[in-house]
């Protein structure tokens, strides 16, 4: 069997305990995988000068493929985000969010079958913001106001929305591809071009016109703010869902509720070459350190991991092990519980011993 190197970066908050419980269950499925382990983020800041240094960045280029814990970005601070700017540096321009619900998740839906494909470079994730009060603001202000623009309030601070045809293009034929490799019906475009025409308007324009390469999927648009209550309501009407970034990020929280919460959601940050896999949540702060929280969002990244590296069956087999242990019901989180404080809950390291054993019991029921 082929061996594969892999980067994993364990991240900080609950990142280092549900990123060891992932490795573990990954390890578990029988790939031969040797781990370059890699910190980032703030606590490296002191010892490499930079929250994502560059020999992890070498690393994950010269593997193309890691797995990464989150990673915490101050909020209303300078420093920008680590996630968007690796995802900016690999130029993984297609985060891939399925977010499926398991028999046995407490949630008021279930059958919830969708995938989320939110676009990772462009948008007001760009990372192009003026400050209020600084002097290429208002030089700013005064061209957008010189150029016809509508006035804009001298007390403003001002986030530019850059969408592309390129970047549009490719994440639509990106999304259209894995809708067709993986069996999906129907892919809806998401946008707001009825306000903002000259970015969500060259989305959608873009979108259509990339459908027309793709005819045996299926093609609709819908405005994202009927997208959330279309969501709420009939969430079995949609399949593979492709949006800019910021919506993106907002509906993948609104799916990730739908099918039983964030500890249950994966996600795939993808570029031409590379992809890194990481869950949909944050690094969860108050339960660091504290063996609560759910390591299942990080091991189905895992799974989706394993089925890029071409190991398809393990990946299968890992998803059908952690779908037992929720089917079971016993060796879970939390915040799978009915009650937060339920006293029968376990810990992160033991969902993962439950996910090894039922590893273990599907191999002996195979062989
Ligand atoms: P969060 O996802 O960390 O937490 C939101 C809520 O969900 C909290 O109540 C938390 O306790 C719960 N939760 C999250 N993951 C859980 C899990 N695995 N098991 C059980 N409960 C879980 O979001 P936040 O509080 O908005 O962000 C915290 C930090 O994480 C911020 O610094 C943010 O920037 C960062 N963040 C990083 C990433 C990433 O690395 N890709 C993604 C989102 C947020």
């Amino acid at each position: 069997m082929a061996r594969h190197t892999i980067t994993l970066i364990p991240g900080d908050g609950v990142g280092p305990e549900v990123s060891l419980a992932a490795r573990r269950v990954i390890d578990a499925t029988g790939v031969d995988i040797e781990w370059e382990v890699h910190d980032a983020g703030l606590g490296v800041v002191d010892r490499y000068g930079d929250p994502m240094p560059a020999h992890v960045l070498d690393s994950i280029r010269r593997n193309k493929v890691a797995i990464k814990g989150p990673l915490t970005t101050p909020i209303g601070k300078g420093m920008r985000s680590v996630n968007v700017a690796l995802r900016r540096e690999l130029d993984l321009y297609a985060l891939v969010r399925p977010c499926k619900w398991y028999p046995g998740v407490r949630s008021r839906y279930d059958n919830v079958d969708l995938v989320i494909v939110r676009e990772n470079t462009e948008d007001l994730y760009a990372g192009i913001e003026f400050a209020e009060g600084e002097e290429t603001t208002r030089e700013l202000i005064a061209t957008i106001e010189r150029l016809g623009g509508r006035a804009i309030r001298g007390d403003s601070g001002v986030s530019i929305k850059p969408i592309s045809i390129y970047g549009t293009q490719r994440v639509f034929r990106f999304a259209f591809q894995w809708a067709r490799d993986n069996g999906r019906r129907k892919v809806t475009a998401v946008h707001k071009a009825n306000i903002m025409k000259y970015t969500d308007g060259l989305w959608l324009r873009v979108a259509e016109e990339v459908a027309k390469e793709f005819p045996d999927v299926e093609f609709e648009d819908r405005i994202v703010d009927n997208m959330a209550m279309q969501l709420v309501q009939k969430p079995e009407l949609y399949d593979v869902m492709v949006m800019p970034n910021l919506y993106g990020d907002i509906l993948s929280d609104l799916c990730a509720g739908l099918i039983g919460g964030l500890g249950l959601a994966p996600g795939a940050n993808t570029g031409d070459e590379i992809a890194v896999f990481e869950a949909t949540h944050g690094s969860a702060p108050k339960y660091a350190g504290r063996n609560k929280a759910n390591p299942m969002a990080m091991m189905l990244s895992g799974a989706l991991m394993l089925r890029h590296i071409g190991e398809r069956a393990a990946g299968d087999g890992l998803e059908a092990a952690i779908a037992r242990v929720i089917a079971e019901g016993r060796s879970v989180t939390y915040d799978m519980k009915p009650d937060r404080d339920d006293p029968s809950a376990v810990g992160t390291s033991e969902v993962a011993d439950a996910v090894v054993e039922a590893l273990a019991g599907s191999r002996v029921a195979t062989s």
